[in-house]
């Protein structure tokens, strides 16, 4: 409690040097969508392919497009950016520009989710879709230095049908990617109960993949206990409800479920009203691991780094807590034994040297 006692000259750059250890840290990002992460300049160049979209062009114009005031505009913007991805050079040109995002912060792996049903119902061919995204992976893995893996996700809204569409691509020999690792479920959260999933998440964990589906962000705690009952989550995309009941709080801290924390998120779709209320305290007070991730960043005005840097103020963490942080999400994530520790090892070290002289 001596914070107000540092002078703000001090407390300013203490901020500065947080930021700069987290920017040059090594990290892992579990929670990020594909087309939620189209930054303005990856839509101005998809923009730019089709000209008969009414998206701007104009960078600058983008960004003010993008200052949405709701989540309904959230949406619109969102399905606009879905709207310019038309063709298999599009799905590779947002792919590979994501995870150039990604390697600007640092990002040493991460799970994109991907909602194919989105763009194999507007017509892209579904083994030229998976062609693209596998192309950008491995380009990125070689040009970047950033390992993708993916997650294909339900878009809940979209019914039963689109699961049965997810899971089939999912998990048909010949279609499924090598990339893929793990089976989501998005989209809202009211008026889709998630055991009508059920059925799927059996056939895609039966076919290897590890359950990750979204539960807790807008909706109640006991949408995670369904999360965790029927569809056998592994991890919890937000799980922001659970705050609300501590039994809930010591089944996931017992059974190592992880959250995948996304805060500002949480801010802009009002499932949290201020970041001063966000519940991260209360799971890493209750023994829940939290891992810390970006959702839609460039549509939250957010990246990676800053969710990293709101995370250690309402933790109150110094370099080695935030580094913690980011080795949560490593040994969370689902990459291989020896891929994890080659990243751990690469936090460790970079820590060790901090400050850098
Ligand atoms: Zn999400």
């Amino acid at each position: 409690m001596t914070d107000h006692l540092t002078p703000p000259a001090a407390q300013a750059q203490a901020d500065t040097q947080t930021q700069t250890f987290i920017a040059g840290l090594p990290k892992a990002e579990l929670h990020v969508h594909h087309v939620g992460s189209a930054s303005p300049r990856i839509v101005s160049a998809l923009a730019a392919r089709h000209p008969d979209s009414k998206v701007p062009t104009d960078i600058e114009a983008l960004a003010d497009y993008f200052t949405f005031t709701d989540f309904a505009h959230f949406v619109q913007v969102y399905l606009s950016v879905v709207d310019l991805i038309r063709t298999p050079d599009d799905v590779q040109l947002l792919t590979f520009e994501v995870a150039r995002e990604l390697a600007r912060q640092n990002v040493r792996y991460a799970e994109l989710t991907i909602t194919p049903f989105s763009s194999t119902r507007r017509g892209i061919e579904e083994r030229a879709f998976m062609a693209a995204i596998e192309d950008a992976r491995k380009s990125a893995e070689a040009e970047l230095g950033v390992v993708l893996r993916w997650c294909f996700d339900i878009p809940g809204e979209a019914g039963l049908e689109a699961a049965e569409e997810t899971v089939r691509l999912a998990t048909t020999d010949g279609i499924r990617p090598e990339g893929l690792v793990s089976f989501g479920l998005g989209g809202p959260e009211i008026g889709v109960p998630r055991p009508q999933f059920k059925p799927y998440f059996d056939r895609a964990i039966a076919a290897g993949l590890r359950s990750v589906p979204h539960a807790g962000e807008t909706t109640g705690p006991e949408t995670v206990w369904d999360a965790l009952t029927h569809l056998r989550a592994e991890r919890i995309g937000h799980g922001t409800s659970s705050a609300q009941d501590p039994k809930l709080l010591a089944h996931l801290a017992e059974h190592r479920i992880p959250l995948e924390v996304c805060p500002t998120s949480n801010i802009a779709t009002r499932a949290v009203r201020t970041l001063d209320e966000h519940p991260i305290k209360q799971f890493v007070d209750a023994g829940v691991t939290v891992t810390i991730n970006s959702d839609d960043p460039p549509m939250f005005g957010t990246d990676l780094n800053n969710e990293y840097a709101v995370a250690a103020r309402l933790l109150g963490l110094d370099e080695r807590g935030i580094a913690g942080l980011a080795k949560n999400a490593v040994e969370a994530s689902f990459l291989d034994a020896a891929g994890k520790e080659r990243v751990k090892a690469e936090i460790d070290a970079y820590t060790e040297t901090w400050p850098a002289s």
